[in-house]
């Protein structure tokens, strides 16, 4: 760990003991979720935007759908997840935290649920699953998002990987070479304005609009 991540890792509010509970349930089942400085960086988003609605893809156990409802209590939050096992698990997690009225957690495989969703608009959009899909999962959320909302992309850095092309490691290389492609692909979107954030594992805030030509709106 650097001396900046080492020094806004000692920044970090004290969580809540189940919010702990999960990040050590997440780590001893080797579960991936987002990253201590990515997920607070996301909540304090959360904060100065206010989403009415949120839509999450790739729910693993609750973790995030959780904390992104911590930061805007008021929040309805939609997640997708494609694993049963975590799917489940993500449900008796969001059940224990007495939230079900605010996380609708579904069952399935995202780029499905996103090609039959017709009448919903968010406010809010989190990627955080198959590193390889992501255009896709952009592409198929961007017309349900309002205008002015966002799409925020989690590793979108991915452990360094995808600056560093001379990095080797048998697996991150191709993974980092798709989010290349995708970064490149989402900077020069039409409709959206991208900022990439180096925190956490990286986290692109996209912003729909803003002076921007849309070709749809939600
Ligand atoms: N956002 C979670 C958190 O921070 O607590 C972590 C999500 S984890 C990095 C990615 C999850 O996305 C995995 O549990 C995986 O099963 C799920 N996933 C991958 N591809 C998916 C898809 N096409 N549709 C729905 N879920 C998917």
């Amino acid at each position: 760990m650097d001396k900046i991540t080492e020094y806004l890792m000692q920044s970090l509010p004290a969580n809540e003991a189940r919010v702990t509970e999960l990040e050590q349930t997440a780590e001893k089942d080797g579960v991936p979720i987002m990253d201590p400085l990515g997920m607070n960086f996301v909540m304090q988003l959360i904060r100065l935007t206010n989403p009415g609605r949120i839509l999450e893809i790739g729910t693993a156990i609750g973790y995030s759908a959780l904390r992104m409802l911590e930061a805007n209590p008021d929040a309805q939050i939609v997640t997708i997840e494609k694993d049963e096992e975590r799917f489940q698990q993500a449900k008796r997690n969001i059940k224990d935290a007495s939230k079900e009225d605010h996380i609708d957690i579904v069952y399935g495989d995202a780029i499905d649920y996103l090609q039959q969703v017709k009448d919903s608009t968010f406010d809010l959009v989190l990627i955080d699953a198959a590193k390889g899909k992501y255009q896709c999962f952009f592409e198929l959320s961007a017309p349900l998002l309002t205008n002015g909302g966002l799409i925020l992309s989690d590793n979108v850095l991915f452990k360094g990987y995808v600056a560093d092309s001379e990095k080797q490691h048998p697996n991150y290389q191709v993974i980092a070479e798709k989010i290349r492609t995708y970064n490149d692909w989402l900077i020069n979107h039409p409709d959206f304005t991208t900022s990439i954030v180096p925190i956490g594992d990286g986290i692109a805030i996209s912003i729909k609009g803003r002076g921007k030509e849309l070709s749809y709106h939600a």
